[in-house]
């Protein structure tokens, strides 16, 4: 299956992508956490983003659809994927269409995870991320974890993003609205796109995402 994850920061995309692409056997490509694993190798790229990615502004198309590019290029992604944070604008929408298009193959679905703004924000406040892997993602008060300051998967270093800043929040939340809200329109007009209501608990919310991707499929089969 390949399948873009889309909603607003902190709705729980990555949270999801983990647990998806558990079940569904197929990876969780986050461009954050790629530009992330980029800041902490310390490479050119990490370094031309932070500041970008602090601020709460998108990186600029060009680099970000050439690192997309060249993981959704890498084996393990040959039998399907799960995007999460790519594409984030109609620009890098067009492009992942061109690089499907040239591999002869298509996007399966669009899940759209939805989140009023005031939760979203209680969720960025208390997230807090594994130091050695990104997609370990906890919360302070809605998914602590067992010891304070310590990832229950794997024992690392748990930290608060820099960009989970109030006035970053605020330009996220603006540029999804101006940049990214516009994806969900170009891909509900290719009847790809459904939207399921993220609130309650995690569990509940991969169910719900699982029994809409199950539709989904039924119906194009
Ligand atoms: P995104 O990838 O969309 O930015 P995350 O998956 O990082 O969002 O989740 C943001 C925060 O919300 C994290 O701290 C996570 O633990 C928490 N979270 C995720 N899903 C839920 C949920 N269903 N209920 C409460 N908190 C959640
Ligand atoms: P995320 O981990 O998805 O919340 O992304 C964190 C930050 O990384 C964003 O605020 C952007 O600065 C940058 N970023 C992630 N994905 C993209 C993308 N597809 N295009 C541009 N910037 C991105």
């Amino acid at each position: 299956m390949r399948i873009v994850l889309v909603g607003p920061p902190g709705a729980g995309k990555g949270t999801q992508a983990t647990l998806l692409a558990k079940t569904l056997s197929i990876p969780h490509v986050s461009t954050g956490d790629l530009f992330r694993a980029n800041i902490s190798q310390g490479t050119e790229l990490g370094l031309a983003a932070k500041s970008i990615m602090d601020s709460g502004k998108l990186v600029p198309d060009e680099v970000t659809i050439a690192m997309a590019k060249d993981r959704l290029e890498q084996s393990d992604a040959d039998g399907g994927f799960l995007l999460d944070g790519f594409p984030r604008n109609v620009p890098q929408a067009l492009a992942l269409d061109e690089i499907l298009e040239q591999r002869g193959i298509e996007l399966d679905g669009v899940l759209d995870l939805e989140v009023p703004e005031d939760e979203v924000v209680r969720r960025i406040a208390g997230r807090r991320i594994c130091r050695n892997e990104g997609n370990h993602v906890f919360h302070v008060e809605y998914n602590p974890p067992a010891e304070e300051g310590v990832c229950d998967v794997c024992g690392g270093e748990l930290y608060q993003r820099s960009d989970d800043t109030e006035e970053s929040v605020r330009v996220r939340l603006e540029v999804y609205h101006t940049q990214t809200e516009p994806i969900i329109e170009y891909y509900r007009k290719q009847g790809l796109v459904t939207t399921i209501p993220a609130l309650g608990k995690v569990d509940e919310v991969t169910a719900r995402a699982i029994e809409a991707l199950r539709r989904n499929r039924d119906s194009d089969s």
